[in-house]
């Protein structure tokens, strides 16, 4: 008799599995690593003094609660603590939003290129995916109302979105909530709404505070520069605050992370640096790609999409395997539907450079 051994729910082999930015240059070269969107200026020199003092006690279990971080997350937002849960990463909450509202039978929308973890999120837990095309790499409201059925539960958006860069203001986000029925959960991922300036953007907070259909994810892994702690953050509705403490593990946030996360989110002065930094080189970036002859994808974030010519001799795939030789690493989107693009996080001056240094070679056919 043939061994089959344990069979996956269904929906499960139906997921690829994230592939992450890559992080190694060949040859030992001490790389330039512009492939996850992480902050070149690294966390505040308090969160890593919290995290050293948190070696201390590392035989507790730390408090289930994260009461420490979500007091200091509300008291910087003005929120209501009640309402915050932290997870191992915004990827844990979105995966844990996921199982508290969607099984098998149910759909749940995101958009074209939107954020990968939302099709594995939906997949694991049965429920099937449904792509709402983007109109000039923007998330469209109209094309997601378009696409709600009676089986719709969840609509994923990703404010700025990732690999995009590109936003859409808080009208538009206003009005598709207003457009979807009551019963569908709004999800508004704004991973990266620190580095946003711009007038018409907000990441969410009102429209969760008024509706009871809409939460925020928030992440400490951009601006904040804690990507290896995985710490993330959720503003809700009471009663989905509920749903996810009854569904969280236990204690799914180390104690490391609770205080490096709560020194972080105090320390201000870093978080602008980081963010002035943004601002001088997004800009910078940008023009030197366009120089360079490569259609850029306006960003209001801390990465920029930048296309190759199709039928063109210099593809992304070919410059990207270039950089790499250099010790460049910018990220392939391939799975994002976007083949002949590559992304690149803004870095230090230095790896901005480098960068921009090696694209220029490789297009100059001296590569
Ligand atoms: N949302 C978006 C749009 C992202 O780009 C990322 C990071 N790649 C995340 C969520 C997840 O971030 P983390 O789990 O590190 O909080």
């Amino acid at each position: 008799m043939a061994v089959t051994g344990p069979i996956a729910r269904p929906g499960i082999l139906d997921i690829e599995a994230y592939v992450p930015g890559e992080s190694k240059a060949p040859g030992g070269i001490k790389p330039a690593k512009l492939s996850s969107n992480e902050t070149p200026l690294g966390p505040s020199p308090k969160a890593i003094a919290a995290f050293q003092a948190s070696a201390a006690e590392l035989d507790r279990y730390p408090d289930g609660q994260a009461t420490l971080l979500r007091n200091a997350i509300a008291r910087r937002y003005g929120l209501d603590a009640s309402r915050i849960i932290c997870g191992s990463g915004s990827d844990e909450l979105l995966g844990l939003l996921a199982r508290g509202y969607l099984g098998p039978g149910d759909e749940a929308i995101y958009t074209e290129h939107g954020f990968l973890v939302y099709r594995i999120a939906i997949l694991t837990n049965g429920a099937t995916p449904v792509v709402a095309p983007e109109r000039d790499l923007k998330t469209d409201v109209d094309a997601i109302l378009a696409r709600v059925t009676a089986r719709t539960r969840v609509v994923f958006v990703a404010n700025p979105n990732n690999p995009t860069g590109t936003y859409i203001p808080i009208e538009d986000v206003r009005r598709l909530r207003v457009g979807l029925r009551d019963d569908i959960l709004l999800v508004l991922d704004a991973a990266y709404a620190e580095y946003v300036s711009r007038n018409d953007y907000e990441a969410g907070l009102e429209l969760v505070a008024t509706t009871a259909n809409t939460v925020m994810t928030r992440t400490f892994s951009k601006i904040h520069g804690l990507a290896a702690l995985r710490i993330g953050w959720v503003y809700c509705p009471e009663n989905i605050a509920d749903v996810l403490n009854r569904i969280r593990g236990p204690f799914n946030l180390s104690a490391p992370a609770i205080a490096s996360g709560a020194a972080a989110i105090e320390d201000l002065d870093h978080m602008e640096l980081a963010k002035r930094h943004n601002d001088e080189w997004l800009p910078w970036v940008g023009a030197e790609l366009e120089k360079l002859g490569l259609a850029v994808t306006p960003s209001v974030a801390n990465f920029v999409l930048f296309h190759f010519k199709d039928g063109g001799r210099k593809t992304a795939a070919e410059a990207d395997t270039y950089l790499k030789s250099q010790g460049v690493i910018l990220r392939k989107v391939a799975a994002y539907g976007f083949p002949n693009a590559l992304r690149m996080t803004i870095g230090s001056e230095n790896d901005n450079k480098r960068a921009i240094a090696a694209l220029a070679q490789y297009l100059k056919g001296v590569a």
